[in-house]
């Protein structure tokens, strides 16, 4: 670890001082080999975690747009600001860290470990960063891109450390800050340590989304909007729609019609482009959803669709007569599992929607446009989506409010997350 750290931060005193254009070149040489080698890299990611190839083709793809989002805007994104006040001249830069420290989850093995790391090394960063235990191929992997794109050594390191020995590194003195995506747990356990050490993070943590159908919404778009948001990646994503709240008049036309539409989804092998629901990527987790279904079960909901594991795999499954005591509405669940509450008006629903400890956002369809973005302000999220599933997109901020985190990914926000902010007056 040690010799990491060293390595990482004598290759920090050339990569700051190096042009942007020259860092630019870079990661666009980057994404040049992800891409030329894109079916090995979502060949991995399936084989490791067993998200359907087309979805493991989607998200390295994505990384690449992501590569060419910062590399269009990052010269623009980081220029000095100038701002007007009584002195001669005042304005503000923005300066690299120092070393960083990613500790990154395995939902999403590549997405999420470039979203943290390019805009943190074109800002003139490097980093470390600690995969999850199990996308260890993954992680080899993205190091080795690193390589054979001929990024100069240590910008981009990889850390064969447990968990346990996370805190041991943030408390290294060359290390500045640290960016974790992941569960409730390790998040707080990280920030502490951080704040311990007065170092600043950044956290990227559960959600439990609402998805919001009004009696108004064009039925047809939200059901085929809903199995996506829901379903997507077996369910394992921090911003799947989670709670499905309904409006009374549609709730039996819309329950039906999403129960069609999921029970149409193509189960099996990943490998196989035709398959859309892959197994949970460990049998732990499938085993926690499990539990959290059952105990659900035994509080009162209904299956109507699924509600069974084999192994790893379970069932694209739909509750109803969930409320807000149960554990499939109240904790985040990870995996292919949709919680359906009725409400009766607006103002029950935005009620309703922000019972969750977590704030990440919210996806509401209506048809009624102009009445709802009156009221966007009273939804307690990071995110909210008319008409729409919530995704990330390089071009907006993304993270949480309460216990889905703080800071926020991508966009100018993200990039501007591990800098120094440093204000010159001249007079
Ligand atoms: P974890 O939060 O345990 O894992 C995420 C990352 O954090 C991994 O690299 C892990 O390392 C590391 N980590 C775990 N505990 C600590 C700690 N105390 N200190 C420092 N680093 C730590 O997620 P799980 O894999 O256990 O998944 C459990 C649940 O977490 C999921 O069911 C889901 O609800 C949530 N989750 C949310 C994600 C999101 O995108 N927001 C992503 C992943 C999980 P290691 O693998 O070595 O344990």
């Amino acid at each position: 670890m040690q010799t990491k750290i060293n390595t990482a931060q004598e290759a920090f005193g050339y990569w700051k001082a190096k042009p942007i254009n020259e860092r630019i070149a870079h990661v666009q040489n980057l994404k040049k080999v992800l891409h030329e080698h894109r079916i090995h890299y979502a060949t991995l990611i399936t084989q490791e975690m067993g998200k359907p190839i087309t979805q493991s083709l989607a998200e390295v793809d994505k990384c690449g747009v992501l590569c060419d989002y910062y590399c269009e805007n990052a010269v623009t994104l980081l220029q000095p600001k100038p701002i007007k006040t009584e002195a001669y001249e005042s304005y503000v830069t923005y300066e690299p860290l120092g070393v960083l420290l990613g500790v990154m989850p395995w939902n999403f093995p590549f997405w999420q470990v470039f979203r943290f790391t390019i805009p943190s090394i074109l800002a003139g960063n490097v980093v470390l960063v600690k995969h999850a235990s199990n996308v260890t191929q993954s992680a080899e992997s993205i190091e080795a891109l690193f390589i054979e794109s001929d990024f100069p050594i240590g910008i981009y390191q990889n850390l064969h450390i447990t968990s346990d020995k996370v805190a041991e590194v943030i408390a290294h003195p060359e290390i500045k800050a640290v960016s974790l995506t992941g569960s409730e747990a390790a998040g707080s356990a990280v920030a502490a340590q951080a704040g311990k050490h007065l170092k600043k993070s950044l956290l990227e943590l559960g959600g439990s989304n609402a998805f919001i159908v009004c009696e108004d919404a064009n039925i047809d778009k939200a059901v085929a909007v809903a199995v996506n948001a829901r379903m997507q990646n077996a369910g394992q994503s921090c911003i799947a729609a989670k709670r499905f709240l309904i409006q009374h008049s549609i709730f039996d036309t819309f329950t039906e019609k999403y129960k069609q539409a999921v029970s149409q989804l193509i189960a099996g092998d990943p490998m196989n482009t035709e398959t859309q629901i892959g197994p949970l990527a460990r049998l732990d987790l499938a085993e926690e959803l499990e539990k959290q279904i059952n105990q659900s079960i035994s509080m009162g909901a209904n299956v109507i669709l699924g509600g069974k594991r084999k192994g790893a795999f379970y069932e694209p499954t739909i509750l109803i007569n969930v409320t807000s005591e149960m554990p499939v509405f109240k904790e985040e669940t990870f995996g292919p599992v949709a919680a359906l509450v009725a409400f009766d008006t607006l103002n029950d629903a935005i009620e309703i929607s922000n019972q969750s400890d977590f704030g990440l956002g919210v996806s509401i369809f209506t048809e009624d446009i102009h009445y709802i973005k009156n009221r966007i302000n009273e939804f307690h999220e990071g995110a909210v989506f008319i008409n729409e599933m919530i995704k990330s997109d390089p071009r907006l901020p993304f993270g949480g409010i309460k216990k889905s985190g703080y800071g926020r990914e991508l966009s100018e926000e993200g990039i501007k997350e591990f800098v120094n902010i440093k204000t010159v007056v001249i007079n």
